[in-house]
């Protein structure tokens, strides 16, 4: 049972007060007979906000998943995002952090093109509305510590 270990640290909008404060640390524990938990602690130093969730912690191997878009059918592809699911397209220059909701989503290729349309200024809005129509070949970057997200194509490239 050793101390836990951090993972990673962001500093978001806190939802309770507003002010950009909360602080959120992930750590994996090992909990002995339960196994290794992942231990998420929010506090906002703002408003005194503090919460700690605990859930399991499913793979322990970090996986980076790299998937070439090359024609429409491939943005209907299933994507697994887990919470410490980094995307990013290279391509577009595009990155998305994990988001602040703990929970996991699964999409498709196209879901998470309309995601960043949420996210990015309009500056790439023209070119990922073309990756959307399938004009443009790119490539889904997933990068994950947790080793739990997924592509569902045989043509995924797993590099842990
Ligand atoms: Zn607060």
């Amino acid at each position: 049972m050793g101390e836990p270990e951090l993972i990673s640290e962001s500093v978001e909008k806190c939802f309770v007060c507003g002010a950009e404060k909360m602080e959120i640390k992930n750590y994996i524990h090992d909990a002995g007979l339960v196994g290794k938990v992942l231990l998420s602690v929010w506090s906002c130093s703002s408003c005194g906000y503090r919460s700690v969730d605990v859930k399991p912690w499913e793979t322990r191997t970090p996986v980076t998943l790299q998937f070439r878009i090359e024609s429409v059918e491939d943005l209907n592809v299933l994507v697994y995002r887990s919470p410490m699911g980094e995307v990013s397209i290279p391509e577009l220059g595009l990155e998305i952090e994990p988001g602040t909701n703990s929970q996991g989503n699964i999409t498709t290729v196209e879901g998470i093109l309309e995601e960043v349309l949420e996210f990015f200024p309009e500056d790439k809005v023209e070119e990922v509305m073309k990756a959307k129509e399938g004009k443009i070949p790119f490539t889904l970057v997933i990068r994950d510590p947790t080793g739990s997200s997924f592509i569902k194509s045989e043509r995924v490239k797993v590099i842990s």
